[in-house]
């Protein structure tokens, strides 16, 4: 199938990294949030990665320019009608994700692909959303979007293989490594990397070492580039609970519980860079 037109429900740092990458890439694209100062912020925030392309003569002021000028601007999922595919990037939470996919089916054409950024929800139960469960799939984007070079599949119980095929080429053409996994709890990625964040958190929650202690001996002893703290601040510390939740609720298993010092800092609105403080301070 071929693809033109994309929008990208959601403006935070997925979804404008995406959109970025997708414009990027020579895709039109509708970068959506909920409200336009939502959209104007993740698209001032592709102005400044672009910007600083420029100043370090990676890209040229002209290429700039043309990025941004594929990028349109939506506080509403009308423009969804004329979408080849949507990528959703809106917070982790079923509920949200439910309304906005089966509005998404009311929206878009009837050959539109739906796919969706999520760390954690089965994407089976997100195609049972609509009524077209075969073009509904995950597209698992990292953390940053431009830099990061995987793309995590995750096919449904009922995505056809000509959509997994055509998610797959859309992924290659945005210069990604698409890897393909079942549809279970964490998919591969988040399964096996909420267990060793929260159990770094487990460790500062006990004392065993400070929090620049922990990061460091993951880094130095173990090659990681940045230690679990640093990089649960950086995925956001809300969508760390939300996909332990998942963890917890999807396995059955108590060894996916979320630790109390995370659950104190979501609630004390402590979600790690976007709010300035988590872990760290970044203020
Ligand atoms: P974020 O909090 O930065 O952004 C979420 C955005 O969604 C906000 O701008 C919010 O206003 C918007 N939103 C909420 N409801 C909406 C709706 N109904 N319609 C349109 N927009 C809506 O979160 P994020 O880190 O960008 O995460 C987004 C998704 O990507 C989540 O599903 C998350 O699990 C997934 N994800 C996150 C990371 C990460 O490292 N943060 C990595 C991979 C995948």
């Amino acid at each position: 199938m071929d693809i033109k037109k994309i929008m990208v429900v959601g403006a935070g740092q997925m979804g404008s990294g995406i959109a970025q990458v997708a414009a990027q890439s020579g895709y039109d694209v509708v970068l959506n949030d909920i409200s336009m100062e939502f959209v104007k912020k993740g698209y001032s925030n592709i102005e400044k990665i672009l910007a600083r392309n420029v100043s370090k003569g990676k890209i040229s002021e002209e290429e700039k320019n043309s990025i941004l000028s594929k990028i349109e601007l939506a506080d509403n999922l009308g423009p969804a009608k004329d979408c080849d595919l949507v990528i959703e990037a809106v917070v982790e939470n079923m509920d949200i994700k439910a309304k906005v996919f089966s509005e998404l089916d009311t929206i878009t054409p009837e050959h539109c692909i739906l796919a969706t950024n999520t760390s954690s929800l089965p994407i089976t139960q997100i195609g049972a959303c609509t009524k077209r469960p075969d073009k509904v799939i995950g597209m698992h984007f990292m953390n940053p979007v431009p830099v990061m070079k995987l793309v995590e599949i995750i096919n449904g119980l009922e995505t056809s293989r000509e959509v997994t095929e055509t998610i797959i080429h859309v992924s290659e053409k945005m210069g990604k490594v698409p890897v393909e996994c079942r549809d279970v709890p964490g998919f591969v990625s988040n399964r096996v990397l909420m267990v060793m964040i929260n159990e770094a958190i487990w460790e500062l929650y006990e004392g065993v070492a400070t929090k620049e202690g922990i990061d460091n001996i993951m880094k130095l002893g173990m090659n990681h580039p940045m230690g679990p703290l640093a990089l649960a601040d950086l995925i956001g510390l809300d969508t760390v609970l939300a996909i332990l939740n998942v963890l917890v609720e999807g396995y059955g298993d108590p060894k996916y519980r979320p630790c109390p010092l995370l659950k104190s800092y979501v609630a004390a609105g402590r979600l790690g860079r976007k709010t300035g403080k988590g872990f760290y301070d970044y203020k």
